[in-house]
């Protein structure tokens, strides 16, 4: 009987906590998700751990992603929207001695990365680079089947490199960041400013509704929708602007591309993939396959609990 130890795995998509058992192969034993509010955050994540770990019995370690840039030297979450300061100083500590486990953080886009090298779309090749286009735009980088964090651990923030230098303010104070122009409340933002403006649009049926989201969007281009799948793809657009610059820096041999935007499928990757083409340098376009993620929203939580688990193994 296989009786190697459990992990957990949780993602901060705020509002939602996901929290999944998981072997140490990285299969999903069971999963959980929740609401929370931030003010209450310890409590809840605590309280969804100690659920998952009473199911098993014998969790080694939890892993936590979360978005924003996280030290891994000093285990503080250094900034991250939406969460309160108190919260991501005493994070670690706090749900440490409230669990009772060893705890891990990780930026959710290094733990999902992780999840993808490990069991999904980037199996098979030593060298991935990773982007997580959804509420923001995450990165991470792994060379030789480890996670490349840089000196502070924030490497791969591949949302604020610049694509538009007159472009809009940036959470990260920069102006013109590919997060402001790709990720999905930028996807709604770009789609309602044309809708406004453009009287070619008004047949779009997402004019037909005030609060539609960037799902809305890649369903309607689904749908046939001319004036969504224009959206679709100019977001695909600006995605392989940047992915052109990753590939002539890095020269990789996989780029997988996650997040909820991706689930538009062959409807933003195929604009993606024609937009590296032209930009990027040939034979480095040539040498790089860029795929999108096989684990979904599962790729954060698998990939954090992975990680905790790899942690728990070299310390013992
Ligand atoms: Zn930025």
């Amino acid at each position: 009987m296989d009786n190697s130890p459990h992990l957990i795995g949780m993602h901060y998509a705020g509002p939602t906590v996901r929290a999944a058992l998981v072997q140490a192969d990285g299969e999903i034993l069971e999963k959980r998700e929740t609401e929370i509010s931030p003010n209450s955050m310890l409590d809840q994540v605590a309280g969804l751990a100690k659920d998952l770990a009473s199911k098993s019995g014998r969790v080694a370690a939890v892993g936590f992603g979360i978005p924003g840039l996280v030290n891994r030297q000093t285990d503080v979450v250094i900034v991250s929207q939406n969460l309160p300061s108190t919260v991501r100083e005493g994070l670690h500590a706090e749900l440490t001695r409230a669990i009772g486990l060893r705890v891990e953080l990780e930026n959710d886009a290094n733990a999902a990365a992780y999840g993808e090298y490990r069991i999904g779309a980037g199996r098979g090749v030593r060298d991935i680079f990773y982007m997580m286009i959804g509420n923001g735009i995450g990165g991470a980088i792994i060379l030789d089947g480890k996670l490349w964090t840089g000196s502070s651990g924030f490497a791969g923030e591949v949302g604020h490199i610049t694509i538009d230098t007159e472009g809009l303010e940036c959470v990260c104070g920069n102006t013109g960041c590919l997060e402001t122009v790709a990720s999905a409340p930028s996807i709604v933002r770009r789609a309602r400013e044309r809708l406004n403006r453009d009287s070619t649009s008004s047949l779009s049926r997402l004019g037909l509704t005030k609060d539609f989201t960037a799902d809305d969007v890649a369903h309607q281009a689904n749908e046939g929708d001319d004036f969504a799948l224009m959206m679709i793809e100019r977001t695909g657009k600006y995605i392989g602007t940047g992915v052109a610059s990753v590939i002539n820096l890095l020269n990789i041999e996989r780029i997988v591309l996650g997040g909820g935007v991706m689930d538009a499928g062959q409807l933003i990757l195929n604009p993606i993939i024609q937009e590296v083409k032209r930009r990027a340098f040939q034979p480095c376009f040539e040498a790089t396959e860029i795929v999108a993620g096989k684990l979904g929203n599962d790729a954060t939580t698998i990939g954090a609990a992975m990680l905790a688990g790899d942690a728990a193994l070299s310390q013992t």
